[in-house]
Parts: structure tokens; C-alpha cells; sequence
């Protein structure tokens, strides 16, 4: 019986869930030793504790067997239950023998009998399956429950049947994995509908027959995404490449699948996450059609979604003022004593949600989807606003260098703003310096150089940062528009474990000095970096030797002393 049961099953189905409501020990005990082979069992002893756990609806409840003769009376659950639809979508049998009591229960709207006592185990068995499945055809018409092109489980019914599977084989390591059709959706648009069932059905059919005498539950989640929860495997190499062999030549246009894996599934955390991480492990190979599996790694997982967070919250952040100015002072060193000229801005975000967060985890980031923009005007702004201020206060000036990315170079307004802004705030033009590094002048040399010569015409300065990091050839410097030259700071880094640095430092600094242009060296931390920088003939230097970069008070604090 349980062998052609589980045959017809293929695959894991959960077991169907009886509720047996009788006041007699014995005869519970009697239904549940025939039943709980093929069903999870629950016992009430009273007509009314069987209500309280119809109605609680902690458990799903498929089928009642229904004693009459209690306390709180069978007929009286019976009563309860025509006057209560979700009563009503539980088929309810009654077992007795007494004929009057059959034709009363009849009434009240019973499905069907067995007969006390339980002499005959396969047909009570045979009899209850029949009507849970008369139940369920009824019911799937309204609720869908299996997605109807594959017959699997769609998203919310494929959860559920995974928490259950989770509660049937508790110390079972399982898998989740995901699979899906690359391009599906361009793959329905050229060859058709009909052509993209085709692709899926030949999948389902594999993954069936893969699967059969695996203990698995199988989904499917929209578009072309199959869901699988299933017993641990050390490796899905075979399924993917069955799949793939399975779908290669339909149509003769080289079709193939990727997947995702959640190896060892922790039964205790939410399904909707589990699976939705597994779908992203998935997608994340969605450009590399060579990568056939992408097992979940949660480091990498981990800092994907941290960063997805930090994009979500940029905008809340900028109407927070969360992000902040930083001012790191440069100091000129071709005096005896090295004094305060000016600073570079750098951002900070001092985030609720985050904490402190340096433009390290951000910038590149801010990058890729356009937001340097906003946050750079932002800054900029900023920054001009201070200036103007401290011009009021000091009655001077104090230069400051701003960031700017080589995406802000495509915003056709850029330079125009810019004017407006220092303008706007009486703040001198040739105090406002902007940085903007080497390797984008290089690159993009083509959009850059038309802006900078812009904004350098319009009377602002140019720094051309991180200087010999963009491997720009010192002959096409020449042709470059800027004012001062800020050597990279790996070159200050290297100096220390190789005395050939030095040389080439020197020879920046004297290329810098014949194209009379001002030469700055950052990162410079110690007191050897200071000597050896102002023997070459350096004359700015910024680093933590003299200070680090300092938040708005301290760096007030700073020119107040400097400057008065
Ligand atoms: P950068 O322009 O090359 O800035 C110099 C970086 O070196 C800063 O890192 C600064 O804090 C750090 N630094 C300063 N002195 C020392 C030192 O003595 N030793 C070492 N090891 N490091 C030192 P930060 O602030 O994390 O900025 C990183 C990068 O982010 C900047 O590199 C810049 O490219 C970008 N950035 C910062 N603020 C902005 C901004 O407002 N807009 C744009 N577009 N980019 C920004
Ligand atoms: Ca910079
Ligand atoms: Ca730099």
C-alpha cells in the first residue's frame, strides 16, 4: 500500500493531516495505529477542543473522523460547522454504527461514514483519501495551488510545503536550489509562447525524473525559475547538465540554464529568505553564461546586500544631512615651519543605520548608479556655503579642494552650477580647487579635458590627483589643463621599502616644477616622509603626519588659531 502510495507520489507530497475527535482513549488509539502510516494524526477528546483547533488553524487540518457520542456532542460540531465556511472546506466523517444517527448526520451535512468497529483498515484508509482528494479538486479550483503549465508548486504553497518537509524530516541536511533559462524572456519574445512552454515542460520532466527517489519538494516561481528543496547533495552538476542536455536542441538555438545553491539550509530561518537568496545567488552568474552553479557564499552575499542598503538609504540620507564634511588641511612646507593653506574635502556618512561609513565602501558604488552626482553637489555646496561664511568671520578666504568624479564630468550643467554656487556665497574663484584623478583625464580624456578646460577657464583651480597611478605618459602632461600636481600616494607608501621611489618622486616633483605648476604629496605620515619631501623641493604636503582629515568643529578650531 505505502510502496504504490509514495510510486504515484514520484516525489516528496507531505502527508495529509487527520484530526480524530472521539472521548474514548481506546478508540483514538485504535484510528491512529491504522492511520499513521499514511497520515499525520491529531487527537481532541471533546467535541468542542476539536472546534478550537479547526478555528485556531495552527495546523492544517484535512480531514475530520468524527465520534458522536461525547460530552460536546458530534451532531452539535456538525451544527457549528454548516454555519461556518471555513468549517465547511474540511470534509467531515462520522464513525458510527447506529443507522438513525447516520441519516441524522446526513442532514446535517457529513460527507461520508465508517462503521464502528474499525474491522476493515484499507477501506477506512481507501475512504478517507478518496475524500480528501474530492476535497482538494474542489478547492484547487479556487486557491491555486500548482502552477498549471509544470504541476509544481508555485512560490507560496512550495514555502509552506517546505516548512512542513522541514517538520517531517527534522534532521535532514537540505538544499534549496534554484534554477532558470538564461534569456527566457528575449527566448519567448523571438520564437513565441509556445515555443518557452516547450523549454519548460522539457525541464520539468528531467527535474522529475531526476529527483524521483529523492526526498525533494519541487516549485516554481514565475518566468522560468524552478525551486527545489531537497535532500543535501555534495554536488548539482549532474541535474544541471541533464537539464541543459535535455533543453540544448530545442529549436536548435543552444539553450541552457543557470543555478543557484543554498547548500544546508538552517530549518529555523524564514523560507522567503532562503529562497530569495538562493534566486540572487542564481542571478548573480546572469551575465556569465559559463557559470553553470553559484553556490551561496553568505561573505559575498552579506556585503551585496549591504551595499544594495546602502543605495536604499542614500536618499533619506541626503535629506538627513547624514552625509558630512571632512576637512583634511595641506600644509605648505617651503617655509621653515610648515603652514596651514588649505584642505581637501572629504566626505564622511555618519549614518543611524550604519554607523560611521568612510567614501571607501561608497564612492566607487555611487558611482555605478549615477548618485555621485547628487552627492557631489551636495558637497559641493556645502563647501561653498563654509567658505562664504569663514570669508565673513576671517575676513580671508581658506582654499578648499573638492572631489570631483569623473561621472559628475557628464552632467552638462556641471560647470554653470559650480559658478553659481561659489559665486553666490562671495566666495573667490581661485580658492576653489577641484581634484579630480589621473586615471579619468586619461580614460575619458576625450570628455574630460573639454569640461576641465572650463571650469579652469572659468577661474577655479585644477588638481589632477593620485598623480602616477594613471600611467599617463609625462609628455602628454604637457596638453593637460591644471594648476596643481598631487603625487599618488602609493609612491609615498613605496618609499619606505624601496630607496628607487625616491627617484622618481624627485623627478615628479621637478617635472611638476618645470611645468610651473604646484606639486602636493599626500599620504605622508611620518617625519622621514616630511624631510624628504621638502629636501625634493615638494611644496605642499597633506597626511596624517600633520593632521587627519578633521570634522567641522576641529577644523574651525584649526584656522581660528592658525589665521588669528
Ligand atoms: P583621495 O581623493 O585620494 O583622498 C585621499 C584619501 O587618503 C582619503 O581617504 C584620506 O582620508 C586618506 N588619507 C589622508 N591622509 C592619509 C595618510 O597619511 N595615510 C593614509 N593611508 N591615508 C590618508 P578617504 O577620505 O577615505 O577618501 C577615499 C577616496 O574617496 C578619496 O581619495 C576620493 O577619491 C573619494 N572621495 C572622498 N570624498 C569624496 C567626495 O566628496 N566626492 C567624490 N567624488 N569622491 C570623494
Ligand atoms: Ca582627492
Ligand atoms: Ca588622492
Amino acid at each position: 500500500m505505502k510502496q504504490t502510495y509514495r510510486k504515484r507520489a514520484a516525489l516528496f507530497e507531505v502527508k495529509k493531516t487527520i484530526l480524530v475527535v472521539d472521548d474514548e482513549p481506546i478508540n483514538r488509539d485504535i484510528l491512529s495505529a491504522i492511520l499513521k502510516e499514511d497520515f499525520e494524526v491529531i487527537e481532541a477528546d471533546d467535541g468542542k477542543v476539536a472546534l478550537d483547533i479547526l478555528l485556531k488553524e495552527e495546523q492544517k487540518i484535512d480531514l475530520v473522523l468524527l465520534d458522536v457520542f461525547m460530552p460536546y456532542d458530534g451532531r452539535e460540531v456538525l451544527k457549528q460547522r454548516q454555519q461556518n465556511p471555513k468549517l465547511k472546506k474540511v470534509p467531515f466523517i462520522v464513525c458510527t454504527s447506529d443507522k438513525n444517527i447516520e441519516k441524522e448526520c446526513f442532514h446535517l451535512g457529513v460527507n461520508d461514514f465508517v462503521k464502528k468497529p474499525y474491522e476493515n483498515p484499507d477501506i477506512i484508509i481507501a475512504r478517507i483519501k478518496r475524500m480528501i482528494e474530492l476535497y482538494e479538486d474542489r478547492s484547487i479550483l479556487k486557491e491555486v495551488k500548482r502552477e498549471k503549465l509544470t504541476n509544481f508548486y508555485n512560490r507560496e504553497f512550495f514555502k509552506k510545503y517546505a516548512q512542513q518537509f522541514d517538520s517531517l524530516y527534522p534532521d535532514l541536511k537540505k538544499d534549496m536550489v534554484a534554477l532558470s533559462v538564461n534569456r527566457f524572456r528575449l527566448i519567448n519574445e523571438l520564437y513565441g509562447r509556445d515555443f518557452g512552454d516547450k523549454v519548460l515542460l522539457a525541464i520539468t520532466s528531467t527535474l522529475n525524473k531526476h529527483l524521483e527517489n529523492c526526498r525533494a519538494i519541487i516549485g516554481k516561481d514565475g518566468g522560468s525559475t524552478f525551486i527545489v528543496y531537497s535532500e543535501h547533495k555534495d554536488s548539482y552538476e549532474d541535474l544541471v547538465k541533464e537539464i541543459n542536455a535535455s533543453i540544448k536542441n530545442i529549436g536548435g538555438i543552444g539553450i541552457s540554464i543557470r543555478a543557484g545553491v543554498y547548500p544546508f539550509v538552517d530549518p529555523d530561518m524564514d523560507k522567503e529568505i532562503v529562497i530569495d537568496r538562493t534566486e540572487d545567488t542564481m542571478d548573480s552568474s546572469i551575465n556569465d553564461y559559463s557559470k553553470k552553479i553559484t553556490i551561496y557564499n553568505e561573505e559575498k552575499q552579506a556585503k551585496t546586500l549591504h551595499l544594495e542598503e546602502l543605495v536604499n538609504n542614500f536618499e533619506q540620507a541626503l535629506d538627513e544631512e547624514q552625509f558630512k564634511l571632512y576637512f583634511q588641511p595641506k600644509y605648505n612646507i617651503t617655509g621653515e615651519k610648515p603652514s596651514l593653506t588649505s584642505a581637501e574635502v572629504l566626505v564622511r556618512w555618519i549614518s543611524p543605520k550604519f554607523g560611521f561609513v568612510n567614501p571607501g565602501e561608497f564612492i566607487n558604488l555611487f558611482e555605478e548608479n549615477g548618485l555621485i552626482s547628487q552627492l557631489d553637489s551636495y558637497i559641493f555646496k556645502k563647501a561653498a556655503m563654509y567658505m562664504g561664511e569663514w570669508k565673513k568671520k576671517y575676513g580671508k578666504a581658506i582654499p578648499l579642494s573638492l572631489n570631483l568624479s569623473r561621472v559628475d564630468i557628464y552632467r552638462p550643467t556641471l560647470v554653470e552650477d559650480i559658478i553659481e554656487l561659489v559665486d553666490s556665497n562671495g566666495v573667490p574663484r581661485k580658492d576653489y580647487f577641484i581634484e579630480i584623478t589621473e586615471s579619468a583625464f586619461v580614460e575619458d580624456a576625450k570628455e574630460v579635458i573639454p569640461v576641465i578646460t572650463k571650469i579652469r577657464n572659468s577661474g577655479f583651480k585644477v588638481e589632477i590627483d593620485d598623480f602616477g597611478s594613471g600611467y599617463s605618459s609625462f609628455g602628454a602632461l604637457a596638453d593637460l589643463p591644471f594648476d596643481v600636481l598631487k603625487i599618488d600616494m602609493q609612491f609615498i607608501k613605496a618609499m619606505d621599502r624601496n630607496p628607487k621611489v625616491r627617484d622618481i618622486i624627485k623627478m615628479i616633483i621637478n617635472l611638476s616644477k618645470t611645468m610651473d605648476t604646484i606639486t602636493v604629496a599626500e599620504g605622508v605620515e611620518t617625519k622621514e616622509h616630511y624631510e624628504f619631501l621638502k629636501e625634493s623641493g615638494c611644496d605642499v604636503i597633506q597626511g596624517y603626519y600633520l593632521s587627519k582629515p578633521l570634522p567641522l568643529e576641529d577644523f574651525v578650531k584649526l584656522i581660528e588659531k592658525e589665521f588669528n
